[in-house]
């Protein structure tokens, strides 16, 4: 019996797990994918906002101001890529003037760090904006994060603390039974658990359906994006929005934690949770919006294009449901995590330990170790850094991925680890091999081999990322044939 379960390895259920490993708690984390972090989470803008844009009093505000006061020491523990490099909210004619600073007190109630930007401070500081901009509104508190270091980090510091992972394990089923629930999944597994926790992002609703919960209902809506290849000098140095509308935040510009540039999210519902097909019309709308915001984006350097899609619960204020279920106590929801989710998500997990420990009383794990191994991160160190750690180990100095300069030694050393790479998108999440300029072409087929030799499998059996996604389908010719 488990005393915890939670439902989908986004971030918020791993984040859900990181969180209740720093107790006593016999915690499984189930995921229907080869991975954790292979839906929403893997595909957003990667913005730890600051909060100033949510209403006062929503969840949204709180758990996003919350959220990202966490994420400092967070990422400091498990040695993930965050940096604050403050956001521009950008007005460019009297009414969007007249939204910024509506949006300035609403940042002030929120207790968030807000400055208003005149023209001249703008273009020293960002050259590239568009010159008919009037004002912008400052946030130094936004963050850019590594969205996939992120929920990977999280699950793995939970197991080294204890917590379990079982992957390829869809639930189907959920029963209330006395005091504890049955937890069914799609290939017969049947765990137990006295607490439940539903995160499982598109599909929360169907998981609250399971226990007889109707009253969630999401809608996926779609977000399309370009990437840009990273280049030597910064062409953009903050987060650049437009004045938001009631559609949304808008079209934004922003840099990554690994110096490439997002451009995007378009916002349109779609009928298929989990559709990331992306469409050249709403492209290109992406890219009108972009330019008239900022001058010469470097379009000739676009790597790749991607979609996500939002989990937009259907009520009256969008806002996140994060309570315990009416009818059945210690069944807990994280549904309906729509953006800020990625910048709230340390804080949902807070608040939802703190509603368990209402009527459950968890003891602290005294061996709890709050840090992870940090990753070799070869691209980062000096040659005389390199040259030691190859000498230690020489599969550092075999470079797998020329683009992002990753060698074999790093991806052997991610494939090992808790919540370890069993994919090529895993291997590609975790250390990059695959989202440089050639996207893969020349890397994958030595991460696939690398992949089969450490896990002991065929290589027709690694996937590609989903189960049952092989990239070689059949052996040409036999052992020893020429
Ligand atoms: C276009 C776009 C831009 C965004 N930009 C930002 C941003 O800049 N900043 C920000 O703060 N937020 C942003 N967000 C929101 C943020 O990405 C989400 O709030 C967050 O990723 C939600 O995480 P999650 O864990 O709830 O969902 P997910 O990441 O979708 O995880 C749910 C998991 O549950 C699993 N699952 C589903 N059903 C089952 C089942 N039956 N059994 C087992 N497992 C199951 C799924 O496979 C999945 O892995 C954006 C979102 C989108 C789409």
């Amino acid at each position: 019996m488990y005393d915890v379960l939670i439902i989908g390895g986004g971030v918020i259920g791993c984040s859900m797990a990181h969180e209740l490993a720093k107790y006593q708690l016999k915690i499984i984390l189930l995921e229907k994918g080869l991975d954790v972090c292979e839906a929403t989470s893997m595909a957003n803008s990667a913005i730890v906002h600051s909060g100033y844009d949510p209403l006062p009093n929503t969840l949204h505000a709180t758990l996003n101001v919350e959220g990202n006061k966490m994420m400092d020491q967070v990422c400091h523990d498990l040695d993930v890529e965050f940096q604050r490099i403050g956001s521009l909210t950008l007005a460019f004619n009297d009414e969007e003037v007249a939204t910024l600073n509506d949006l300035i007190k609403r940042g002030q109630q929120n207790g968030v760090p807000v400055e208003l930007w005149d023209k001249e401070k703008i273009l020293k500081e960002e050259p590239c904006i568009n010159n008919g901009v009037k004002k912008a509104l400052f946030a130094p508190t936004c963050g850019i994060v590594n969205p996939f270091e992120l929920t990977i980090a999280l699950m793995e510091n939970a197991m080294d603390n204890g917590a379990e992972l079982a992957l390829n394990h869809e639930v189907t089923k959920i029963k209330k039974v006395k005091d504890h629930f049955e937890v069914t999944c799609a290939n017969k597994k049947v765990f137990e658990a006295k607490i439940v926790v539903n995160a499982a992002g598109l599909f929360s609703g169907k998981i609250a359906e399971m226990i007889g919960n109707k009253d969630i209902v999401i809608r996926p809506r779609k977000g399309e994006y370009y990437v840009l290849d990273h280049f030597e000098a910064p062409f953009i140095h903050h987060t650049l929005f437009p004045c938001p509308t009631n559609k949304g935040k808008g079209v934004l510009v922003t840099p990554t934690t690994h110096g490439n540039y997002l451009v995007g999210p378009s916002s349109e519902y779609t009928f298929d949770a989990g559709d990331v097909a992306t469409d050249s019309n709403d492209l290109a709308i992406i890219k009108t919006k972009a330019n008239a915001m900022v001058n010469n984006i470097p379009f000739n350097q676009m790597i790749r294009v991607f979609a996500g899609d939002r989990a937009v619960p259907q009520t009256a204020s969008g806002d996140f449901i994060v309570e315990e279920d009416k009818n059945n106590p210690n069944f807990y929801h994280a549904a309906g995590i729509q953006s800020p989710g990625l910048a709230s998500s340390l804080a949902i997990a807070n608040r939802l330990r703190e509603l368990m420990e209402k009527h459950n009383k968890f003891s602290l794990n005294k061996n709890y170790v709050p840090t992870r191994r940090p990753l070799i991160r070869l691209n980062k160190k000096s040659i005389e850094e390199r040259q030691k750690l190859i000498a230690k180990n020489p599969k550092l100095g075999k470079i797998i991925c020329r683009c992002e300069i990753v060698s074999e030694g790093e991806i052997v050393d991610i494939i090992h680890r808790n919540c370890g790479a069993t994919t090529i998108k895993g291997v590609k999440k975790r250390v990059r091999p695959g989202f440089g300029k050639c996207q893969g072409g020349f890397c994958e087929a030595l991460v696939l081999h690398i992949l089969a030799r450490e896990l002991h499998q065929d290589l027709l059996d690694i996937d590609y990322g989903a189960p049952g996604s092989y990239i070689l389908l059949k052996k040409t010719k036999e052992e020893g044939e020429h």
